[in-house]
């Protein structure tokens, strides 16, 4: 990859559009589950879509082109996960609260100075197929926020809480499966200004910061596609191309570098792309009119109260850009590491232990982020059958150094096969008493008596292979090492 672009004189400008799912009981308009757990469908509907022109008697590019693609749509329903209102047999319910209050944290998180007093559900033209309506419900629920980013201010001009729509499960010759128990799912947006004078690595650094204030809430949803991102980017005398569904943010800015040579190569039209899993993107569409939205009649206007505003203001979460900064100063953890906890389910555990145990914060960090993941996928060991005290009781054996740092893999695995043993069961069962130095020595010279004329190399690997989880391995080093001086 060509590294020498320089992203200021290209004049690159982009702007970031997030979308992450909220983790609510329901649906947004009905009472739906959002769990999709499902895996089975029953049922599906078919349709066709066809092209309305408006009351101004305009027909949108971007819908007469997908109308003459001429494909049918299939939609797979799923009984507990699909009702009436998912698939607009039936009027929305009234909007969900749970999801309206974290959408509106969001909002304060994110600096907004005006949050609507009055909140108006609008339909929005979707024209891809992904819902069997045809639109998707969105409200604005904040405007002209920001964040900072070195020492810069990030415009935020507007975030919305919308329904997510139906996912697509494949493409074959005209015909398009969605699968409908992700529609309705609550979704916050949120829209940045146009961002100039920044490079892609500094993009994806600003999207993560966006993502990581939403997920403060902790009512967010995890896992391959709960966040996306979709991009605007242009450069000198080129047209706003728009990227869609960038699924994981690593991708963001390979996104943007493949994008501004492919542009600085063709002259840009403005179009819709899709961004493809290596980077790189490709033509979708024209790029959509703006008059994409109209009122949402089935449902009224609703005030916001005062109260519950300044209710929601008082408690707050903490930003997790601060713990994140916290960590790395108080903790010493590495950046990356840092960023592992806060994504990692065990982000409140790890803080409990770091309260109350003093071990050291970075093997703490390090067993949630990797020791862990590498025995549930490596050796499919259990890891929900261990109670949460025996990881205290873990740690502390290893901040009285009664155990070392390289027998956690060997203690998890025994506690989650026996999980009303302790951890002084399993330093007992699997011998993971740590050797003394003088223990060491005694081993290292019995075989020393034996060959006298061992070469360093050779001893090290025979002591340790007899050692190996009771005593550091740096130690063992020094102390042969000595020995073989002598
Ligand atoms: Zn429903």
């Amino acid at each position: 990859m060509d590294k020498k672009i320089n992203y200021k004189s290209v004049r690159l400008k982009a702007g970031l559009e997030l979308h992450q799912q909220l983790n609510t009981k329901h649906k947004l308009f009905c009472k739906c589950p959002t769990e999709m757990k499902a895996k089975t469908n029953h049922s599906a509907i078919i349709r066709k879509q066809h092209v309305v022109r408006s009351e101004l008697g305009e027909a949108d590019t971007a819908a007469q082109f997908e109308f003459l693609r001429d494909r049918t749509f299939h939609y797979q329903i799923f009984p507990e996960e699909v009702c009436l209102v998912c698939v607009d047999e039936e009027p929305p319910h009234e909007l969900n609260r749970e999801a309206l209050d974290i959408a509106l944290q969001v909002a304060l998180l994110l600096n907004c100075e005006t949050i609507p007093t009055e909140l108006h559900v609008m339909r929005k033209i979707v024209i891809d197929g992904s819902t069997p309506m045809g639109f998707q419900r969105t409200v604005v629920v904040g405007m002209n926020g920001h964040i900072g980013f070195k020492g810069k201010r990030i415009p935020i001009t507007q975030i919305t809480l919308e329904e997510d729509a139906g996912a697509i499960v494949e493409e074959k010759g005209g015909n398009v499966t969605f699968r409908l128990n992700r529609i309705g799912v609550p979704l916050v947006e949120i829209d940045t200004g146009i961002l100039e004078g920044f490079g892609p690595a500094e993009l994806q650094e600003i999207a993560y910061i966006i993502g990581i204030m939403v997920r403060s809430t902790g009512k967010t949803k995890q896992g391959i596609g709960a966040i996306r991102q979709d991009m605007n980017v242009s450069i000198r005398n080129g047209q706003r191309v728009e990227v869609k569904g960038i699924q994981e943010l690593s991708l963001l800015s390979k996104v943007v570098e493949f994008e501004v040579q492919r542009q600085m190569k063709e002259h840009a039209k403005p179009e819709t792309r899709g961004a493809n899993q290596d980077g790189t993107t490709r033509f979708l569409r024209p790029l959509s009119g703006s008059n994409r939205m109209y009122p949402e009649t089935d449902i009224p206007p609703f005030v916001i109260s005062k109260q519950h505003l300044e209710e929601l203001k008082k408690s707050l979460p903490e930003p997790l850009i601060h713990k994140l900064e916290r960590f790395k100063s108080k903790f010493k953890l590495s950046n990356s590491l840092a960023e592992e906890i806060m994504e990692s389910e065990y982000l409140s555990l790890f803080e409990k232990i770091m309260e109350k145990v003093k071990a050291d914060p970075t093997i703490v960090a390090n067993t949630f982020t990797s020791i862990i993941k590498d025995l549930v996928r490596r050796e499919k060991v259990e890891i929900n059958r261990i109670y949460e005290h025996r990881f205290f009781e873990l740690f502390e054996h290893l901040a009285d150094k009664k155990i070392i740092k390289e027998s956690i893999p060997e203690i998890i695995k025994y506690l989650a096969s026996y999980p009303q043993d302790g951890v002084s069961d399993a330093v007992k069962e699997l011998n993971l008493r740590p050797l003394t130095a003088s223990e060491v020595k005694d081993i290292a010279n019995s075989i020393l008596s034996e060959q006298p004329n061992i070469q360093f190399e050779k001893l090290y690997g025979i002591v340790m292979s007899k050692v190996r989880g009771k005593i550091d391995s740096q130690e063992v080093m020094h102390i042969v090492k000595s020995l073989i001086k002598k």
